[in-house]
C-alpha cells in the first residue's frame, strides 16, 4: 500500500530519510498488546475468569435444562449435554452407538472456546485456566488417536461412521465434519501462539494433512465446507509454519505448508461449482437432504468430480467470483467472505480483491443494521434483501462476530480507515450486546426492538458464546496496525504495545483513554532511537459527518475532532480515513485526539421503509436505545430530536455509563423527558423490561 503523507514539523533530515526510501523498507511488527483501560480491561478479566469457565461448565452439561431441546434431553437421556463425554467415547473405540451429545457442531464450538480461551491468556495469564484446557486437550487427543489417519469428528463416529464428510449416505451440512476440523486448525495455531505448546497443534495439523490427502481437484473428493470458517483457519496454518519454519522441526507429524494454502483456495474455488441439485429451499429441507443421501453424494452422472450444491444458503449457489451480493446464512456469508480476504492478503488476486469488495460495500451499503449486525432474517438464519433492515430483525451474536472479523481483515488488505468504523460499530453494539453484565448469560439474537429483553443461561445450539470469546479475545490484537512505513492507532483502547522495526528495533506505544466514555486519547511513542515513521490515527467517520460510507445512516456532529502532536494543534484531513502524521519520533512524543462524543441523532436513508419517521441516537461508537424501565412510557414516546440533549456518567447505572436524556412528547402532546442507555448494557435488570432503537419522531 502506497501512503500519500502529510508531514508535519518536518526536518530536513526526515526529508532525505523519505527520499532514500528507508521508510518503506522497515518491516513494523505489532508483538505485544497489553489492554488497561477501564472498560476493556476489566472486560477481557471477566471473559477470561468468568466468561471462559462458565461456558467449560456448561458445555460439560452443568447447566439447568431450559427450553425444549434441553429439557426433552434431560427427560430422554436423564442427563445433560456433556460435550467432552464425545470425545471420550471416541477415544475408547466407541462407533455407531446411536448417541451423541448435542448437535453435530458441538466439537466445533470447543474447538472455538478454546481458540478464544489462548487469545485472552495472552494479556492475562491463568495457570489454572491453561491447565483446565490442557486437560480437554488430552481428550481431544486421545480420541483422535483412536483413528489410525487423524480424522475426527465425534458426531460422524458416534452416530453414521460409514459417512465421512457426507459421503457414502450422510449429509455434510448437518455433520459438520469440515467446519469442525477447520475449528480444531485455528484453536491449535491460537493456543500454540499463546502458551508455545504442541499438542493441539499437532492434533490439528495432522488432521490438516488428512484433509489435504483426500479433498481437491480430481483425483482427490470434491468436498467444500458447507459451513465456512475453515478457509481462514488453514490460511492461518499455512502462516504459522511458514513464518517459523523451525517450528516444523518440532511436530510429530510432516509439513508441507503449501499445501494448507491450496487447500484453502480450492474450497474458495470450487465453492458454485456443483451439478446444481438440489434444488434446495430452506435448511432442514427434507427432499432435499434425502436427494443427497440417496445420490451418496458424488453424483457421478454428470461426470467424475461432481458434488451436490449446499445452495444459497452455504454461498454454493453461484461461483465465487460471480457473487456480487452477500446472501444466505450470515455465519456462514460473513465467515467465508472473512477466509476469501484473507487468502486476498496471501495471494493479491484481483479477483479475490474484486468479490470481497462487491460483498462487503453490499453489506455496509445496504444490508448493515444501526448496530452493525447483518442476518435480518430469522428463517435460515439469513441476510434478507437490500434496504430490509426491520427492527424485529434477526441479528445473530455470531453473525455479528462474522461481520467484525470482515471487516478488519479489509482493513488489513486495504488500509482504509472505513473498514475499522465498521468493526468498531458492531463490536460495540452487536458483540458486547451478546453477554450479561456479569459475565453468565448470551444473546443470540439481538433485535433493535423487544418487550422482553432475555438472556439466556445455555442454549440447544449454544454457538454464539464461543464467537463472543474469539471476537473480544482478538480485540487486542486489532488496537494497532502496521503498514510498510509504520503503525496504525486502529482502535482507541487504553493499553501499550510493542512494535518491532525490521525484527531487530523497538517502538513502545502507548494509548490512554476513557473511551468510550470520553473522546481523548492520548498516545504515547517511545522509539529506542530517533526515528523517522509514520503514525495513521483513524478518525472515526460518525466525527466528521459520515455516519456510513454509503449514505445508508446519516448523522451530524457539532464539534470538531481536535489532534495535536506534543501540545500543538495540527489540521485534521483524513486521508484513507486516517490522520497522517510523519515525523522524527523521539522518546516521550505524544499526540493527542479528541473525538466529539456529544450525543448525535441518526436518520436512515429513505429507502429503508421501516425506518421512516424515527430516529436513533448515538454517541461515539455506542448506539444507544431506550429501555422500559427508565421510560415507562416507552410505547407513546416521540423524541424531540431538534432540542438538545444532555449526555453523563452515571457509576450508579449499570455498572457505570453515559446515560443520556433529552426531550420527547407523549401521545396527547405532554412533555416528558426521556432517558437511554447504550444498547450493549440493555437487559441487565431482573425486571427483563423492552426497549427500542429506533424511536418515533416528533415531526
Ligand atoms: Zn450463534
Amino acid at each position: 500500500m502506497s501512503l500519500l503523507l502529510l508531514c508535519f514539523s518536518c526536518s530536513p533530515s526526515q526529508q532525505s530519510e523519505n527520499t532514500t526510501g528507508n521508510l518503506d523498507s522497515a518491516a513494523f511488527e505489532v508483538v505485544d498488546v497489553n489492554v488497561n483501560d477501564s472498560f476493556w480491561g476489566p472486560g477481557l478479566k471477566r471473559w477470561e475468569s468468568v466468561t471462559v469457565n462458565d461456558v467449560f461448565d456448561k458445555f460439560e452439561g452443568k447447566y439447568t435444562p431450559e427450553g425444549t431441546t434441553l429439557e426433552r434431553d434431560f427427560k430422554v437421556m436423564g442427563q445433560t449435554r456433556d460435550a467432552f463425554k464425545n470425545f471420550d467415547l471416541v477415544a475408547q473405540g466407541k462407533r455407531a452407538i446411536g448417541t451423541h451429545h448435542g448437535p453435530p457442531w458441538y466439537d466445533g464450538l470447543i474447538y472455538e472456546t478454546i481458540r478464544g480461551t489462548a487469545d485472552l491468556l495472552k494479556g492475562n495469564p491463568d495457570s489454572i485456566l491453561e491447565v483446565r484446557v490442557d486437560g480437554y486437550i488430552d481428550r481431544i487427543a486421545a480420541a483422535q488417536a483412536s483413528e489410525k489417519d487423524g480424522y475426527l469428528n465425534t458426531y460422524t463416529q458416534l452416530m453414521e461412521p460409514g459417512h465421512r464428510w457426507g459421503f457414502g449416505g450422510g449429509m455434510l451440512r448437518w455433520q459438520h465434519d469440515v467446519y469442525n476440523a477447520g475449528m480444531m486448525v485455528e484453536a491449535g495455531v491460537h493456543y500454540y501462539k499463546a502458551t508455545g505448546k504442541v499438542k493441539l497443534l499437532n492434533v490439528a495439523t495432522r488432521f490438516a494433512n488428512f484433509m489435504v490427502q483426500e479433498m481437491g481437484p480430481a483425483p482427490k473428493k470434491n468436498i467444500v465446507p458447507a459451513h465456512s470458517g475453515p478457509e481462514e483457519a488453514l490460511i492461518k496454518l499455512y502462516q504459522l509454519y511458514r513464518d517459523q519454519p523451525d517450528l516444523k522441526q518440532k511436530m510429530e507429524v510432516p509439513v508441507d505448508e503449501k499445501k494448507y494454502m491450496e487447500l484453502a483456495t480450492f474450497w474458495i474455488e470450487d465453492r458454485g461449482h456443483h451439478v446444481g441439485f438440489p434444488l434446495w429451499k430452506t435448511w432442514g429441507d427434507e427432499k432435499s437432504e434425502k436427494w443427497i443421501r440417496d445420490v451418496k453424494y458424488d453424483y457421478t452422472k454428470y461426470g467424475d468430480h461432481r458434488r451436490p450444491t449446499w445452495g444459497d444458503y452455504a454461498q454454493d449457489s453461484v461461483p465465487v467470483f460471480q457473487q456480487k451480493t452477500i446472501e444466505g446464512h450470515a455465519v456462514r456469508a460473513t465467515l467465508l467472505a472473512t477466509g476469501i480476504t484473507a487468502a486476498a492478503i496471501e495471494n493479491k488476486d484481483p479477483r479475490y480483491e474484486e468479490v470481497v469488495n462487491n460483498l462487503w460495500d453490499n453489506m455496509a451499503g445496504k444490508r448493515m443494521f444501526i448496530t452493525g449486525g447483518v442476518g435480518a432474517i430469522a428463517r435460515d438464519e439469513k441476510f434478507g434483501s437490500d434496504y430490509y433492515l426491520p427492527n424485529e430483525a434477526y441479528l445473530e451474536t455470531c453473525a455479528a462476530v462474522g461481520a467484525g472479523f470482515f471487516s478488519q481483515r479489509m482493513n488489513q488488505l486495504t488500509g482504509q480507515g472505513k473498514y475499522m468504523d465498521e468493526f468498531e460499530r458492531v463490536l460495540y453494539n452487536n458483540v458486547l450486546t451478546g453477554i450479561s453484565l456479569d459475565g453468565t448469560n448470551y444473546t443470540y439474537q439481538n433485535p433493535l426492538t423487544a418487550d422482553q429483553h432475555h438472556r439466556w443461561g445455555w442454549h440447544d445450539c449454544p454457538c454464539c458464546p464461543p464467537m463472543f470469546l474469539k471476537m473480544v479475545g482478538a480485540v487486542p490484537d486489532f488496537i494497532y496496525g502496521t503498514t510498510p512505513g509504520g503503525i496504525d492507532v486502529n482502535l482507541f483502547i487504553g493499553s501499550s504495545a510493542t512494535v518491532n522495526v525490521n525484527g531487530e528495533d523497538h517502538i513502545e506505544i502507548a494509548q490512554k483513554t476513557n473511551y468510550p466514555w470520553d473522546g481523548k486519547s492520548t498516545i504515547t511513542v517511545n522509539p529506542d532511537k530517533e526515528r523517522s515513521f509514520v503514525i495513521r490515527v483513524r478518525i472515526p467517520g460518525w466525527a466528521t459527518g459520515v455516519e456510513n460510507p454509503f449514505g445508508l445512516y446519516n448523522s451530524n456532529v457539532k464539534s470538531n475532532v481536535e489532534l495535536k502532536v506534543n501540545g500543538s494543534a495540527v489540521s485534521v484531513t483524513p486521508l484513507d480515513g486516517y490522520a497522517v502524521i510523519e515525523r522524527v519520533w523521539k522518546k516521550g512524543d505524544s499526540i493527542e485526539l479528541l473525538l466529539p462524543m456529544e450525543p448525535r441523532v441518526i436518520h436512515a436513508d429513505a429507502k429503508v421503509t421501516d425506518l421512516a419517521g424515527h430516529a436513533a441516537i448515538a454517541s461515539g461508537p455506542l448506539v444507544y436505545c431506550v429501555e422500559k424501565n427508565m421510560n415507562s412510557k416507552l410505547d407513546e414516546i416521540k423524541i424531540d430530536a431538534d432540542t438538545p440533549m444532555e449526555m453523563r456518567f452515571d457509576p450508579a447505572v449499570l455498572g457505570g455509563v453515559n446515560v443520556i436524556k433529552g426531550n420527547a412528547v407523549l401521545k396527547g402532546g405532554s412533555k416528558v423527558t426521556f432517558a437511554a442507555i447504550p444498547y450493549y448494557a440493555a437487559g441487565n435488570l431482573s425486571t427483563a423490561e423492552g426497549y427500542k432503537v429506533w424511536v418515533r419522531e416528533r415531526r
